[in-house]
């Protein structure tokens, strides 16, 4: 069994895929070509709102949000402690100071009132100025924008939705990587929507941000010109090629993948139902994108004893995140080690992330409870 069976996947698109990747090689436009721009277009509308910019993976798109805001030294960026690397990477790497904020251990996402009291300290320390807000939309689900929008506006902040692990998830009607003042994804493989390499994006309905990212991606070029360089930027573009790719994998993400996935999120939640994991709750009016199916395990459960168990039955599984982002070493000595996360302590000790994408067959997802169910009776 695979953690996330992009081999199927490709099995099932592999003449669209085949034949998109063909027609990028025969017309040789190997860098902007036009399935790039036909890719935006379709993102953009897919979306919900006016520009989509497509970069080189997704910790590009984050920096280039932050650029196009101008965040820099002695600015504070709160993000959540529960995430992938990045999404404090980016801050820190801008020379602003990351403050890490606990979650909510039911949803992985961001705590708003834990975020408004982090807002608050940063205040009265007086060290930092509070400029913006990432929320994540961790394994799939969006964070709850209706709390965490107010909390922005009343302390003037901009919201940056980091929707790395949540394209294709949805609060009512409103898509992901539609809530930030700028919102970015990656379309690493294992993601979501994943190319076969490393790609990403930026979406925003502000007309002189987009034209910003456009030129920092591009050498800081000055509108169409590369070679009249008006700023200093960098280089990072989604290649022609992955574009191809991901213009005949989003029809299938469209048409069916996220529902399957959904389908099988479901199945995992009834047969897991009245087991001692707490299982991922899915607030009323969300949906999620199920980048990943996470359990939490009773503290009294060694998770690396169930994961060789699981192994050993040819089952694979992976611990998201095994470390809180305060505790990382690269913040060792910074002021962003000083966060007060129990949550996500506790959630690094006890979480455990289960095989699942659009492909996975009822079998499988039997196979993986009669497995977790067989050890906890044992
Ligand atoms: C994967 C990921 C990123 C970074 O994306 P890359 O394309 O790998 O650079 C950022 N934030 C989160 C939450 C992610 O999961």
């Amino acid at each position: 069994m695979e953690f996330r069976d992009l081999k199927k996947q490709y099995s099932v698109l592999k003449s669209e895929i085949d034949a998109g990747i063909a027609e990028v090689l025969t017309g040789a436009r190997f860098i902007s070509g036009p399935q790039v721009g036909e890719l935006e277009k379709k993102l953009a509308e897919y979306v919900g709102v006016k520009h989509c910019i497509t970069c080189a993976n997704g910790t590009d798109a984050i920096t280039l949000a932050l650029m196009a805001w101008e965040i820099g030294a002695g600015d504070a960026v709160f993000v959540p402690d529960f995430t992938f690397f990045s999404t404090g990477e980016c801050p820190a790497f801008a020379g602003a100071a990351p403050v890490f904020v606990d979650v909510e251990e039911e949803t992985f996402n961001m705590d708003p009132v834990k975020l408004k009291q982090a807002i608050q300290t940063v205040i009265e320390e007086g060290k930092y100025t509070p400029k913006v807000v990432i929320a994540v939309d961790l394994f799939g689900l969006p964070a709850d924008y209706t709390r965490l929008r107010p909390i922005c506006e009343e302390y003037g902040l901009l919201l940056l939705e980091d929707g790395a692990q949540g394209f294709g998830g949805a609060i009512g009607d409103r898509m992901a990587c539609s809530f930030g003042d700028i919102s970015t994804t990656s379309f690493f493989p294992a993601k979501p929507l994943g190319c076969y390499g490393d790609g990403g994006a930026v979406f925003t309905d502000n007309d002189r941000w987009a034209a910003l990212i456009r030129s920092y991606c591009v050498h800081g070029k000055s509108g169409n010109d590369k070679y009249n360089n008006i700023r200093i930027g960098m280089n990072s573009r989604l290649d022609t090629i992955q574009a191809a790719v991901l213009l005949a994998k989003l029809n299938a993400f469209k048409e069916y993948e996220v529902e399957k996935v959904n389908e099988a999120a479901e199945l995992y939640t009834e047969l897991l139902t009245n087991s001692p994991f707490a299982l991922p709750k899915i607030p009323d009016g969300f949906l999620s994108s199920w980048a990943q199916y996470t359990i939490r395990l009773p503290e009294t459960i060694n998770r690396s004893i169930l994961q060789s168990t699981l192994k050993a039955a040819g089952i694979p599984s992976m611990v998201y995140y095994a470390k809180p982002m305060h505790l990382q070493g690269a913040f060792e000595g910074t002021d962003s080690s000083n966060a007060d996360c129990e949550v996500t302590e506790r959630l690094c000790r006890t979480v455990l992330s289960l095989p699942i994408h659009p492909y996975i067959t009822a079998e499988d997802v039997k196979k993986v409870c009669g497995c977790l169910m067989e050890y906890v009776n044992e």
